[in-house]
């Protein structure tokens, strides 16, 4: 992988700036300050085609095709791209997922939908987690045997509740060297 230049979060549909601005912080933190983030502050709206209307979600691996394609300046210096999209989506064989990453293209996707909750706080550590494990992927990652690393695998909101927004050690070994590169 060539040298990361940072990481953009590229808000799509109902999205509140301030949210990505308050997660900004807990990400930039996860990555020990070693990985620029910045947000896109043009909001764009997901293209209703992308929409599965039987199941009224839409297409991760769609709408994560659908940003890479507005993104391409972005991805062209090296900088990894998250979009945060306030919708739920499906891919092929689950329900739904709380996110995506296509590591080949640099883009991954969060959406929100499912991490709603009344208390704020836990909404945006919901999300910066989310962020962080997409990125994760995107830098190389796989999933984390450690049950509070931000790398093991959510099944569930509890699995994310229960997750650190950090890498464990030994996941963050391999991000540093990555970063390093
Ligand atoms: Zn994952
Ligand atoms: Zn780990």
């Amino acid at each position: 992988m060539t040298r990361v230049n940072g990481l953009l979060l590229y808000p799509v549909g109902h999205v509140s700036i301030d949210d990505l601005v308050e997660a900004r912080i807990l990400i930039e933190e996860a990555f020990n300050e070693r990985l620029p983030v910045y947000i896109a502050t043009a909001k764009t709206n997901p293209p209703m085609h992308l929409i599965d209307w039987n199941r009224i979600q839409y297409n991760a691996e769609e709408v994560t095709l659908w940003i890479a394609e507005r993104v391409r300046t972005i991805l062209s210096s090296n900088i990894l791209v998250v979009g945060i999209c306030g919708c739920d989506a499906y891919v092929r064989g689950l329900n739904f997922v709380f996110g995506l990453a296509v590591p080949n293209l640099g883009v991954g996707t969060v959406y929100t939908k499912r991490l709603e909750t009344r208390d704020h706080g836990v909404f945006v550590s919901r999300l910066a987690k989310e962020v962080v494990h997409e990125t994760g992927h995107l830098l190389g990652l796989g999933h984390c045997g450690s049950k509070d690393c931000v790398m093991s695998f959510s099944n569930s909101i509890v699995d994310v509740d229960r997750k650190n927004y950090r890498f464990c050690d030994n996941c963050w070994r391999k991000i540093e060297r990555i970063l390093e590169n």
